[in-house]
């Protein structure tokens, strides 16, 4: 761990990997001092995390141990050099995290939900130059957090980054928050201007899918990771099943595999499969305006004849002959459908 990580700079390069690590909770005194000493060892790790006030979806639950915890995390700074982060959900938070150095805030999903909280964050914020992360919503809702992010920028905010920690869903999913990995790629093409990084541990929810989501997470060019470290996992107030131990975090680091950002000038098998792949697409395209043409012209027909726009037998045979044909050659059944719901809604848009 290096003692001269600047954050303010990382927001202007993003040249290194940010590692965020540390409790889920901040429980004791001895509890933070230990956590951060193992992560001490973790070369990678820069910035020091700790939930001091924590938002439990259920009250007489461990809500955090409040600004007594402030203190540690000042001690954990002091002896190991890491930069400091925690969540705040209420203007008090900032101001007691400013009072002990706090380094970076964040934004939780639950807070971004709600757009009255942020703009009293926002407002709070106004005139300090502290970094602040903000958290996806809880729910698939791309509009809030972009919506947190422009609260933010409006009150002068410089330092703004995202934190991707997956969605809640109410399908069955193996995670604890579905990742939905097209939410944050959508974000990062409307805002580049934000780094993103990824919350694995809240993705995940276990501690068994983290090694698989890191590296998916770094494969889509993720610039950071937050994991939550414990130094007794098992024991943890609150999230214990996704904690792992920092030993743990320094063998999953080097397990990870770290690939190139860019493509070096003689990589010519990769340019020419993309080319490939343009020239598909631009068919694709081609042959979808032509069936547009003539959904329009079977619209006319239809009218010129008083039929009804939505022959619900016919779309039902189409859809499910177009789904087996798919999964013959190979393709995700779940995909074809979709991508015939919407090529059919754009037809039947053309023909009312
Ligand atoms: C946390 O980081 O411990 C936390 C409460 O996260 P989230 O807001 O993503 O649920
Ligand atoms: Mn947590």
């Amino acid at each position: 761990m290096s003692e001269s990580f600047d954050i303010r700079k990382w927001f202007k390069s993003h040249d290194e990997l940010l590692v965020i690590s540390g409790p889920c909770s901040v429980e004791s005194r001895e509890q933070l001092l230990t956590t951060a000493e193992g992560l001490s060892k973790i070369e990678r790790v820069k910035v020091l995390r700790g939930g001091i006030w924590k938002p439990r979806t259920r009250p007489e639950t461990f809500e955090g141990i409040g600004e007594e915890g402030l203190k540690w995390m000042r001690e954990a700074r002091e002896r190991y050099g890491f930069l400091t982060m925690t969540e705040v959900a209420v203007p008090e938070h900032i101001e007691l995290a400013m009072k002990y150095g706090i380094d970076i805030l964040w934004l939780g999903a639950r807070t971004v939900a709600n757009p009255f909280s942020v703009q009293d964050l926002a407002e709070c914020l106004r005139g300090c130059d502290v970094p602040v992360f903000v958290k996806n919503p809880i729910a698939p809702d791309l509009k809030l957090w972009l919506g947190a992010f422009e609260r933010l920028g409006g009150a002068g905010v410089k330092y703004l980054g995202g934190i991707h920690r997956g969605f809640s869903s109410y399908e069955e999913t193996p995670y604890r928050n579905a990742p939905l990995w097209e939410i944050p790629i959508e974000l990062l093409r409307l805002r580049h201007d934000i780094p993103i990084i990824t919350d694995i541990s809240h993705i995940c929810g276990c501690r068994e899918l983290l090694q698989e989501v890191a590296q998916t997470a770094l494969d889509m060019g993720t610039l950071g990771f937050m994991i939550e470290t414990h130094c007794n996992p098992d024991q943890a107030f609150t999230d214990a099943q996704q904690q792992i131990t920092p030993e743990s975090l320094k063998n999953a680091i080097n397990k990870l595999t770290f690939r190139k950002k860019k493509v070096d000038k003689d990589e010519f098998v990769l340019q020419n499969l993309r080319k490939e792949i343009d020239e598909i697409d631009n068919e694709l395209l081609n042959l979808l305006a032509k069936r547009m043409n003539v959904s329009e012209k079977i619209g006319d027909f239809k009218k010129q004849h008083n039929v009804t726009v939505l022959q619900m037998d016919r779309w039902k045979n189409i859809l499910e002959d177009h789904i087996n044909k798919g999964i013959n050659l190979g393709l995700n059944s779940e995909s074809v459908k979709e991508i015939f719901e919407i090529i059919h809604k754009d037809s039947i848009d053309r023909q009312l």
